[in-house]
């Protein structure tokens, strides 16, 4: 759907407010549809981008999934595989979400982005108001999906005003040719500095440092057995049974096909992290210097709540406190993505189909609404 003037929606009342329409809100969609919310006037979901495909038309031109395209769906519709290749690019998933924006008739409204979400009074039953950039919206629940790229994390460290190179955080990183024949330091030991180190290293002189040694994932972990695995340890916490440890106990770094390749010719050799930038370069506590052109930050990102502040939500390990999807001081609000503390990979394309059906069915039974056909 094309963006709204402020006129034609300003004032609007709805049931359920989705905010954000990346993989996360598209799911929402597709479960609050098939909980009986109406599309536009018992839902409707606002996203900041033009465009659909949520944060995937913005990620850099060579990136791939980990999963093979059907360890890569939403609910409802598999990923249809991407031609040639068994691990489908960015691109394609901006293509299906797109196709399931539209498949579904989903009332995503792009370009509007929602600034601020309020309580309309003292009443916990009360309509909660959502304030944007087209005008003040109301409805009965809100499910935030606002995904975390809008929020990339570079930490301090001495010296960072005085570095006259350039530095960029990955959300900036898109092709390797503008760097080429530079001195580049990737700081990061996840996938993304992994494999934008293994990129670069092609073109420019490369060095990598991480908080601690990088722990490669073995040959033969890709999505599909890191989502058996975080599949495992939810059965097993369901149950009552041990925490398992769940993907982050395999390791970090998903051997993708060019980080192999990095490997084999010798590039995925981490120093430690540097203790400050010089005005020309980084240095270490014992006194070694490096002259660099570029520091590259791939040290992820945050959740993106900011539109979240005025409702004084109680917080823990930098997010909302939640149970399960729903706010704990707020029943009416809903969090889906982000990270496990919304759902064992609910920020993952295959695992955001259950948060967010578990979600839907609180909001459904809050709101009085039976589902109208079995939501599975
Ligand atoms: P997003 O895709 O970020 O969508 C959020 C949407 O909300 C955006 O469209 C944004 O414009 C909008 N928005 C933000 N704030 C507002 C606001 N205030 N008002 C209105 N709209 C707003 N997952 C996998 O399953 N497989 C992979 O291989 C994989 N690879 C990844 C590689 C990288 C480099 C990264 C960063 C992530 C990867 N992920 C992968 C994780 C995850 O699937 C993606 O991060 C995904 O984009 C998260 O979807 P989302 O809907 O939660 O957020």
């Amino acid at each position: 759907m094309t963006a709204l003037t402020g006129a034609e929606v300003s004032g609007y009342d709805v049931d359920v407010l989705v905010i954000g329409g990346g993989q996360a809100g598209l799911a929402a969609g597709y479960h609050l549809q098939r909980a009986g919310f109406v599309p536009g006037s018992g839902y409707v979901v606002l996203d900041a981008n033009l465009s659909p495909g949520g944060s995937w038309q913005h990620m850099w031109e060579s990136l791939h999934l980990f999963s093979p395209a059907g360890y890569s769906s939403l609910p409802g519709w598999l990923m249809p595989p991407s031609e040639g290749e068994d691990f489908p690019p960015a691109a394609h998933v901006v293509d299906y979400l797109s196709r399931y924006e539209q498949r579904y008739g989903l009332p995503v409204h792009h370009g509007i982005r929602a600034d601020a979400v309020r309580r309309a009074d003292d009443d916990p039953t009360g309509r909660l108001f959502v304030e944007t950039t087209v005008g003040t919206w109301s409805a009965q629940a809100v499910v935030s999906a606002t995904g975390t790229w809008g929020r990339p994390f570079i930490p301090r460290y001495p010296g960072m005003d005085t570095f006259t190179g350039r530095q960029l955080h990955s959300a900036d990183y898109s092709l390797p040719e503008p760097f080429a024949g530079q001195r580049v330091v990737v700081v990061g030991g996840g996938n993304t500095g992994a494999q934008l180190l293994a990129e670069l290293s092609l073109v420019a002189d490369t060095t990598w440092v991480t908080l601690r040694p990088p722990r490669f994932l073995p040959d033969d972990v890709d999505g599909r057995v890191l989502f058996d695995v975080a599949t495992a340890r939810r059965k097993a916490l369901d149950s009552g049974q041990r925490d398992t440890g769940g993907v982050t106990s395999l390791g970090d770094v998903v051997m993708v096909p060019p980080v192999h390749r990095a490997r084999d010719r010798g590039v995925l050799v981490a120093e430690a992290m540097f203790d400050r930038l010089t005005p020309t370069g980084v240095a270490w506590a014992d006194g070694t210097e490096r002259p660099v052109d570029v520091v590259l930050w791939c040290t992820g990102f945050r959740p993106d709540l900011g539109h979240l502040s005025p409702l004084g939500l109680r917080r823990q390990d930098g997010h909302p406190v939640t149970v399960g999807t729903r706010a704990a001081d707020e029943p009416r609000l809903h969090l889906l993505g982000y990270g496990d503390w919304t759902g064992p990979a609910s920020a993952t394309l295959i695992g955001v189909g259950r948060t967010a059906r578990d979600a839907t069915r609180q909001v459904a039974q809050l709101l009085g609404k039976e589902p109208a056909s079995p939501v599975r």
